[in-house]
């Protein structure tokens, strides 16, 4: 079974929805992500999908790990498509498929180890209390730590940080 295959099969659910997409690109007008980088973009992400370019240009694209799961295309959608939803399966997908951007490996990791997704810097830190600031709440990061490690996610983050390193 082919990459394409696979994902084909995981997606015959969404794709009944999909299809209803009629590109006329309310979701990249209200899209966060797309008014800072035009690069990303959910019309374009649905295009690929209608036109059955999966694993080779969406699962290996690395754009869709910039949207923030803020829904504010699903909620404008006039074909009531879910579409952050849809790029979330993507993502779920692309880690199934071993193909995650070191950036947010890194990001998991730092999670895992200190409850932020990036150390906070001394600068920063000094900054804050130079400008007065009240001191920022540490993050319980064993209560994260068991979370994740009960949930499989902690393994799974470090066979991909490993499978980075074998390349
Ligand atoms: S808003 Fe909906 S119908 Fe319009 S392009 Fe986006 S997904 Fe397609
Ligand atoms: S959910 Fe993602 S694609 Fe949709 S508007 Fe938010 S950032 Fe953009």
């Amino acid at each position: 079974m082919t990459d394409s295959d696979k994902v084909l099969e995981e997606f015959k659910e969404l794709f009944s929805v999909i299809k209803l997409c009629y590109q006329c690109g309310t979701c990249a007008g209200g899209c966060p992500v797309f008014k800072q980088n035009t690069q990303f973009n959910p019309r374009r992400i649905m295009e690929k999908l209608l036109l059955g370019n999966y694993s080779e240009n969406i699962i290996d694209e690395q754009q869709i790990w910039y949207c923030t799961t803020c829904y504010t295309c699903s909620v404008r959608c006039p074909q009531g498509i879910d579409i952050g939803h849809v790029i979330t399966e993507i993502k779920n997908l692309a880690v199934k498929m071993n193909n995650v951007p070191p950036g947010i490996i890194a990001e998991m990791k730092s999670i895992i180890e200190t409850g932020f997704t990036a150390a906070i810097s001394q600068s920063i830190l000094n900054k804050r209390e130079k400008l007065g600031l009240p001191e920022l709440p540490k993050a319980d990061h064993n209560e994260v730590q068991k979370l994740l490690e009960v949930t499989g996610v902690s393994d799974r983050i470090n066979q991909l940080a490993n499978l980075k390193e074998d390349v």
